[in-house]
């Protein structure tokens, strides 16, 4: 319930954390897979907290509360929780195939160590348990990836590995994409913080216009000061330490001033950034603006949930 209530009101944000997610692994220290069960349940019950009540009981575990949690309405919730009490997860997850069938996995690609000449090998599709975390810890510095890809996806693959045959003989995955990963980052870091740019002479520190547009080169000034963080500290002097998706934020708000202040702007994190800019025009306004710039998506902005 007190999850349900930090998750409606984004207490997290107040916290320094950037989503519901970290919010729960950080903050309160669940694992991952607990951070997941309760924050999916915890939102399913807002409306329906007959969830809580078989929890409470014991009469449904909350791994298969999850499960069943996005198929739950108000009409189908009570006979479903009545067939799903005392089950196990197993059962649950049967009970869910059946009210809601899943389409087969895609088609996994991995690399068979003893065919070097042909790297690339589909299994066959079996079905699976749910999905490990993609990036897996091997060893101190030694990582696993793993993730389903579509048929189109794969041909590029052959088709780089092919392409980077001089460079790369072995056709190595690894290789491959870390070369192409760097070309990317450089990209969108250029295109984002202008880093990287010949700097044109020092950056001004403050320009007065009626363009959005922050200039580049105070761009790159905000993002070196700000070490490539999100700036958020709460009460307690912590720092959000979100580095992704990250967003200049005019703290007197541009609308305003119409101003670029070197000292007047900062590194947000988007959940941070739109958190600042609820407080200081209000929540029901930005959400009616959010909600006309991005027409029938209904993505559960804010919650960092890792797609499963
Ligand atoms: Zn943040």
């Amino acid at each position: 319930m007190h999850l349900g209530e930090i998750d409606e009101r984004k207490l997290y944000l107040d916290r320094a954390f950037s989503s519901m997610f970290t919010f729960c692994t950080r903050e309160l220290g669940f694992s991952e897979g607990a951070a997941y069960n309760r924050i999916l349940v915890a939102r399913a019950a807002r409306p329906l907290p007959a969830l809580i009540e078989a929890v409470r009981s014991g009469r449904v575990h909350l791994a298969g509360l999850r499960l069943l949690a996005p198929h739950l309405t108000l009409e189908n919730h009570a006979y479903l929780l009545a067939k799903a009490t005392g089950r196990t997860k197993d059962e649950i997850a049967e009970l869910v195939a059946a009210i809601a069938p899943r389409p087969l996995p895609p088609a996994m690609i991995r690399k068979l160590p003893e065919r070097q000449s042909l790297p690339l090998v589909e299994s066959a599709a079996k079905p699976v348990a749910p999905p490990a975390r993609p990036i897996v810890p091997m060893a101190e510095a030694s990582y696993k990836l793993q993730f389903s890809i579509s048929r189109e996806f794969r041909d590029e693959i052959r088709e780089a590995q092919d392409l980077l045959r001089h460079r790369v003989p072995d056709g190595d995955l690894a290789t491959i994409f870390r070369a192409a990963l760097e070309v990317f980052v450089a990209k969108a870091r250029k295109e984002r913080f202008a880093a990287g740019c010949k700097p044109r002479g020092r950056a001004e520190t403050s320009v007065e216009t009626h363009s959005r547009h922050v200039p580049d080169p105070m761009k790159r000034a905000v993002h070196e000061r700000d070490g490539g963080r999100c700036t958020f500290v709460d009460e307690r002097g912590k720092r959000c330490d979100e580095r992704g998706a990250l967003e200049i934020d005019h703290v007197d708000g541009f609308a305003r001033t119409h101003r670029h202040d070197l000292d007047a702007l900062r590194l947000l994190c988007r959940a941070h950034n739109q958190h600042a800019a609820e407080q200081m025009y209000g929540r029901a306004f930005m959400e009616a603006a959010r909600e006309r710039t991005r027409p029938g998506t209904s993505s559960p902005a804010g919650t960092g949930l890792p797609d499963r």
